[in-house]
C-alpha cells in the first residue's frame, strides 16, 4: 500500500542527458510529491480524528490526495476553497472531480472571508476552533512531518547514486510551497552526500519561497538553491512557451509532465545549464500532477487554438 521507490530513467532533452526520477509513477491517487508529503499520515493511526480539514485551490493535486486518504480512513474531509470556477462547477474535471468522487466536502468560503484576510486566516481562526478533534493539513501539505516521506525520496536517490558510483549530483524540482525541495536538501546535507538541490519559485516569486523555507527550517545551510531565468511568471497563467515546452518534452521523452509547474521548471533549468558549465549529472524529479492536465489542456487549447 505504501508507495515507495520510484524508478529512475534517463532521457535526452534538447541534446542534453537528464535522469528523471519518476515519482509520478508511485500510485494512481497519491502521485508525486503529494505521496511523499502525505506518507506520514498514510502510515499513521488517525482514529482519534473525526474530520480532516484542508484548504487551497479546487484544482490542487493535494485536494485529490487528501480526499482519497480521508475516504480510505472513513473520515470526512472538509476542504475550503475561495470559490469554484463556474466552468468547473458545470463540468467537474481533473482533481476537483476526483475529489468529489471520493466524497470530499468542498466548501466555497469566498463570501465568508473578511476584507484583507486570506483563506488560511479564515480556516485557522474561524473553522479550526470549532472542530477540536479535526486533523488540520496545511495547504499543499506544508507541515513538518512531510519530511518523513521526503526523506524516503532522498534515501532512494542516495542508494541509486551509490549503485551508479556517481559522486556528485544536481537535483532539480520546481517548487510551490518549497516543502519537498527543502526537506530533500536538508536530508542530503544531513547525510553528507554531495547533492545540490536546485529549485525555482512557481508560486509567488523567489523572496516568497525563501520565506517559506525559513518557516520550515531557519538554518540556511539546509536550504535549496533558488534559480530563475530573470522572468516573472504567474502561477496558473497560460504561457504559449509553457505549452510548447510541455509538448516538446512529451515528444522527446515520451513522458507526460504537469502543465503548472514543470514547464517553468524545464525552462529555468535549461537557462541555468546554458549559462554555466554544469559538470555534475542532473536529475529532474517528476512530481506527478498529471490529473491536473485534464483541466489545463483544454484551457490551453481554447486560448491558443490554431496558433500552435
Ligand atoms: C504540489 C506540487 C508541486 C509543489 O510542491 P511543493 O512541495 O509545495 O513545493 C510541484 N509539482 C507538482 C506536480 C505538484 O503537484
Amino acid at each position: 500500500m505504501i508507495p515507495v521507490n520510484s524508478p529512475v530513467e534517463s532521457a535526452v532533452v534538447d541534446g542534453q542527458t537528464f535522469y528523471i526520477k519518476r515519482d509520478d509513477l508511485l500510485h494512481r491517487d497519491f502521485s508525486g510529491n503529494k505521496a511523499r508529503k502525505l506518507y506520514y499520515l498514510l502510515n499513521q493511526d488517525l482514529s482519534q480524528f473525526d474530520k480532516i480539514i484542508g484548504f487551497g485551490s479546487p484544482q490542487a493535486n493535494s485536494l485529490h490526495s487528501l480526499a482519497v486518504l480521508a475516504k480510505m480512513r472513513k473520515i470526512p474531509l472538509d476542504y475550503y476553497v475561495g470559490h469554484v470556477p463556474s466552468i468547473l462547477q458545470s463540468s467537474p474535471a481533473g482533481n476537483y472531480q476526483a475529489a468529489l468522487a471520493n466524497g470530499a466536502n468542498i466548501i466555497a468560503a469566498g463570501e465568508m472571508i473578511s476584507q484583507g484576510k486570506t483563506l488560511e486566516d479564515y480556516v485557522v481562526k474561524q473553522i479550526l476552533p470549532k472542530h477540536q478533534k479535526a486533523l488540520f493539513v496545511p495547504e499543499g501539505g506544508r507541515y513538518q512531518d512531510a519530511a518523513i516521506g521526503v526523506n524516503q525520496l532522498a534515501d532512494e536517490i542516495i542508494i541509486w547514486l551509490a549503485d551508479k558510483g556517481i559522486k556528485a549530483l544536481n537535483v532539480f524540482l520546481p517548487a510551490g510551497t518549497g516543502t519537498t525541495a527543502l526537506f530533500l536538501q536538508k536530508r542530503f546535507v544531513t547525510k553528507h552526500v554531495n547533492v545540490k538541490v536546485l529549485t525555482c519559485a512557481c508560486v509567488g516569486g523567489d523572496g516568497y519561497l525563501k520565506k517559506q523555507f525559513h518557516q520550515l527550517e531557519p538554518n540556511e545551510k539546509y536550504h535549496p538553491t533558488i534559480i530563475n531565468d530573470g522572468r516573472k511568471y504567474h502561477f496558473g497563467k497560460l504561457y504559449e512557451g509553457f505549452y510548447q515546452v510541455w509538448l516538446s518534452l512529451k515528444q522527446q521523452t515520451k513522458i507526460e509532465f504537469d502543465m503548472l509547474y514543470d514547464p517553468q521548471g524545464w525552462i529555468v533549468l535549461r537557462e541555468y545549464r546554458k549559462n554555466r558549465d554544469v559538470c555534475e549529472p542532473v536529475m529532474y524529479v517528476h512530481q506527478g500532477g498529471i490529473l491536473g492536465n485534464e483541466t489545463m489542456l483544454p484551457r490551453y487549447e481554447r486560448k491558443f487554438a490554431g496558433k500552435l
